[in-house]
């Protein structure tokens, strides 16, 4: 039974509507939406709406052809690795990438592409400089994520597209994951110098297995699947349940976007002030810096962080340590020790994501729960 889900930089749950939004594309409007025979029977195009309120999210409807639905951010982040990172070509990413690209990037680098590393200060800020000194002439593709997963901390991404697009001529990608849905962007205003972005429909209540690749007009972006659907670029047979599901989530989102961030932030912010009051020791981290409203990244030297989230989660309260894509990994959090954390301090790091669909009730059972598992735990008493 879960009492409490704060674990919503992992997955959210599905917004109101999302669920009968997907049904008939299961049920009686099940076809191959490719068909002539769907173009006549169907009232919409399922894809082509999804297409369209996720350019919607990301600043305008216009942008609605520049998009790509993918499974996910993990396949756009792959593929853009695959299109960029080509053997003898130089690319730059940042330590606290998703492991869907450092995976593709190490990849890369296997099959001869020569890949640059930069770090973060220790807010987990990128900086311009930082940046403009890993460039090359002959840099191809540069890559930063908007916010990170485990710290929520956004990056100045604005400021770097525009360094590297004054310095040299490469495509500048950014992961919008955790940002897309939640906060406002803008492909004319803030990502106005990005030319790739990657995001997905569940981090903003929409279903799994959907997300999309923007590529701005005039990239020669390769097919990642060849086939005839998505113009070529990604052929397979269109998953209409998840493009409605993806539409709808989307439209969901863009009505309330920055209401609900306020109510998050304020949410967020109490939970962390109450958090923090408990232990003179623990901190949270990018706490300096511009930050997603929903996420708290507290670490709590001397405490096992993986053993708290497994009590907790025994308890029905669903937390986590770094990143869900990340736990059960050997290695401490890439993103923390980039931060200039101890591996022991990254090891008693939790992080606790809340939503717009997040309740008092349960922020009040996570509290009371949090108590009794480190009491249990022995360490620290409370
Ligand atoms: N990038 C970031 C920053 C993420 O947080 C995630 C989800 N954990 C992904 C990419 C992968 O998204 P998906 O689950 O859609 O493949």
């Amino acid at each position: 039974m879960m009492a409490a889900y704060l674990d919503c930089n992992a997955t959210t749950p599905l917004a109101p509507g999302v669920l009968d939004a997907m049904l008939p594309y299961f049920d009686e409007a099940f076809f191959n939406s490719s068909s002539a025979a769907a173009a006549i029977l169907l009232n919409d195009d399922p894809v082509r709406g999804a297409r369209i309120e996720a350019a919607k999210l990301l600043g305008s409807r216009d942008f609605a052809e520049d998009i790509t639905l993918t499974s996910g951010a993990s396949e756009a982040n792959s593929w853009v690795m695959s299109a960029f990172a080509r053997p003898g070509v130089h690319v730059v990413l940042s330590r606290m990438e998703h492991p869907s690209l450092v995976r593709a990037a190490r990849h890369a680098e296997r099959s001869g592409a020569v890949v640059s590393w930069i770090g973060s200060d220790s807010d987990g800020v990128v900086s311009a400089e930082g940046l403009l000194d890993a460039l090359r002439p002959e840099t191809a593709l540069v890559s930063v994520m908007l916010a990170n997963n485990e710290t929520g901390v956004i990056q100045p991404v604005r400021d770097l597209a525009r360094a590297v697009r004054e310095r040299c001529g490469a495509l500048f990608h950014t992961d919008a994951t955790q940002m897309v849905g939640r906060l406002p962007v803008d492909l004319m205003d803030d990502l106005a110098e990005v030319d790739l972005v990657s995001f997905s429909a569940h981090k903003f209540h929409g279903p799994k297995g959907i997300g999309a690749l923007f590529a701005r007009p005039g990239i020669a972006l390769p097919p990642i699947v060849h086939g005839e659907q998505e113009g070529g670029r990604r052929g397979g047979t269109y998953n209409t349940p998840a493009a409605a599901g993806l539409a709808e989530a989307a439209r969901v989102s863009s009505s309330r976007i920055t209401a609900a961030a306020e109510l998050i932030r304020g949410r967020r912010n109490g939970l962390e002030t109450a958090l923090l009051g408990l232990h003179a020791g623990w901190r949270v981290n990018g706490a300096r810096a511009p930050r997603l409203p929903n996420t708290i990244s507290l670490t709590m030297p001397g405490v096992d962080a993986d053993d708290l989230v497994d009590r907790l989660a025994q308890a029905g309260v669903c937390i986590s340590t770094g990143s869900a894509c990340s736990s059960g990994a050997e290695a401490a959090s890439a993103t923390l020790v980039a931060m200039g954390l101890s591996e022991a301090d990254a090891r008693s790091t939790i992080r606790i994501s809340l939503s717009a669909y997040t309740t008092d009730d349960e922020l009040a059972f996570f509290e009371e729960r949090f108590r009794a598992s480190m009491a249990d735990m022995g360490g620290i008493v409370l």
